[in-house]
């Protein structure tokens, strides 16, 4: 029997799939404490693990950080995970020392959870609510310019209040080795290594579980016409002029439609609803869409895992970027389109379209059994329980960064070269548009050649492991 303490950020998407495991866990006969917060509570003691309450410990926001964090501002929820753990290293000082727990288990992104068990030297498993993201698979996230500005400009502040971690005697490197997924890490994934983008890149510490949920309930699309799902999920919801066109789409349609609203949304605003449509604020997300032809969604990680599983396929209408690169996967794997479109019309035409296209439901079915395949909650909580893992020593992304050095040194070599020859010619007052020029070129240049080694690693280790 072991001792496990886990640890999440208050968001249902990252705690829900910690949910099945920790059930999984508690079920064995684990100890296991959930440090959580009241909006979790009922969930989690159904899980038969210990709730242990930490609402006193979220500061107090003004209106500009409670607008951000609804932003989902990557910034602000980095400063107020750090604010967070400050608030809590007295309370989880004595809860370490008194519980001495064998095992953490923490969110990906929760600062206390992974801060303390490095603190206390305690084996820690990550749990990885999204895709895990290092150089390779990041690649699927691209930011706006304005997103980019928002990073840059907040990073000095969050490199202030991180060194201020330190002096409660927190390892603290930086902020992406808090952030990022590493190599050397154990950590569990909800998804199949054939979902992950650049799964190869991983080390062998990484658990791919594939979806993390509490059903029994198979797919069953046996019905008069086509049911159609929509959600944009739990976070960035309030969208009444959203749900209205798609009242509007399906009006007299010869459809069945569920529209889940959440909890902002005032349903009787809505209007009258026509006999096909119906409106709620929350549903059982896993058994509508067991029975959904198509799910129009926002494209987080949870709802598309759980759409899959169901084997159904996706009108694919993301908020964010890490929502665009789930979308992204999803439509590499031909399981969903793009809703480009978000008129009334264009909502209606796209579901058409994936009813239309038998080539949407197969590649859903695809993914539905891959990811019933998995290892599963009973793999996770086993590599929870034998936590710390050891590795067989591949890391491609060490290789990769090894040969970098060597592609950079390349570029730069190539570049001056080039310049000796080009500069015989043409008058030398040109050289600073061919500086530009170079500096420019080298960001897209060096993707590609990173690409390129990183195939040439994958087919070497796959023949070293034939
Ligand atoms: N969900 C639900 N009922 C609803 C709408 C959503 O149970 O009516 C659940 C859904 O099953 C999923 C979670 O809320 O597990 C949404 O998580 P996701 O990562 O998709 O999006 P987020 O809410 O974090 O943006």
């Amino acid at each position: 029997m072991k001792k496990i303490a886990v640890f999440c950020i208050p968001a249902h998407g990252h705690t829900n799939p910690m949910l099945p495991v920790v059930r999984e866990l508690a079920a064995r006969g684990d100890e296991v404490r959930f440090y959580s917060f009241s909006e979790f509570q009922e969930k989690i003691e159904q899980t038969g693990a210990a709730f242990v309450g930490c609402d006193r410990f979220l500061p107090e926001l003004t209106v500009r950080e409670a607008e951000n964090l609804k932003k989902v501002s990557a910034t602000e929820m980095t400063l107020q995970d750090i604010r967070i753990t400050a608030a809590m290293d007295t309370f989880l000082h004595d809860e370490f020392t008194s519980f001495r727990p064998d095992v953490v288990y923490t969110d990906s992104v929760c600062f206390w959870g992974k801060l303390n068990a490095w603190k206390y030297d305690v084996p820690m498993v990550v749990s990885t609510s999204t895709f895990a993201f290092n150089q390779m698979s990041s690649t699927y996230m691209k930011n706006t310019p304005g997103e980019m500005a928002g990073l840059i400009l907040g990073l000095p502040k969050v490199s202030r209040e991180l060194n201020r971690l330190k002096a409660y005697g927190y390892k603290v490197k930086g902020l992406f080795s808090l952030i990022r997924s590493d190599n050397q890490t154990d950590s569990v994934v909800y998804t199949s290594k054939r979902f992950q983008p650049y799964p190869e890149s991983f080390s062998d510490h990484y658990l791919f579980a594939g979806p993390s949920l509490m059903t029994d309930t198979k797919p069953d699309k046996n019905h008069d016409r086509p049911l159609v799902y929509i959600s944009l999920g739990t976070v960035i919801n309030d969208r009444p002029d959203f749900y209205a066109k798609c009242i509007e789409a399906f009006r007299g349609e010869n459809m069945d439609v569920i529209l889940s609203c959440g909890k902002s949304v005032d349903l009787s605003g809505l209007g009258k609803l026509p006999e096909n449509i119906r409106a709620f604020d929350t549903v059982n997300q896993l058994d509508v869409l067991s029975k959904a032809d198509v799910f129009i969604t926002h494209c987080g990680m949870n709802s598309v895992s759980e759409s899959l599983y169901m084997a159904a396929p996706m009108v694919l209408y993301p908020q964010t970027n890490e929502q665009e690169a789930v979308a992204r996967r999803v439509r590499e794997l031909g399981a969903g389109i793009d809703l480009k479109d978000d008129s009334a019309d264009g909502i209606r035409n796209t579901v058409k379209m994936i009813l239309q296209n038998p080539a949407y439901r197969k590649a859903a079915q695809e993914c539905c059994d891959d990811f019933r395949h998995c290892p599963g909650i009973k793999g996770a909580a086993d590599f929870i329980e034998n936590a710390p893992h050891s590795s067989d020593g591949v890391d491609l992304i060490r290789d990769l960064g090894k040969a970098s050095v060597g592609l950079q040194v390349g570029y730069s070599a190539v570049t001056i070269l080039l310049a000796n020859l080009l500069f015989r010619f043409i008058d030398i007052k040109y050289l600073w548009i061919y500086i530009v020029l170079a500096v420019v070129l080298s960001v897209p240049v060096n993707k590609m050649l990173q690409k390129a080694v990183y195939k040439r690693l994958c087919r070497k280790n796959r023949q070293s492991t034939r």
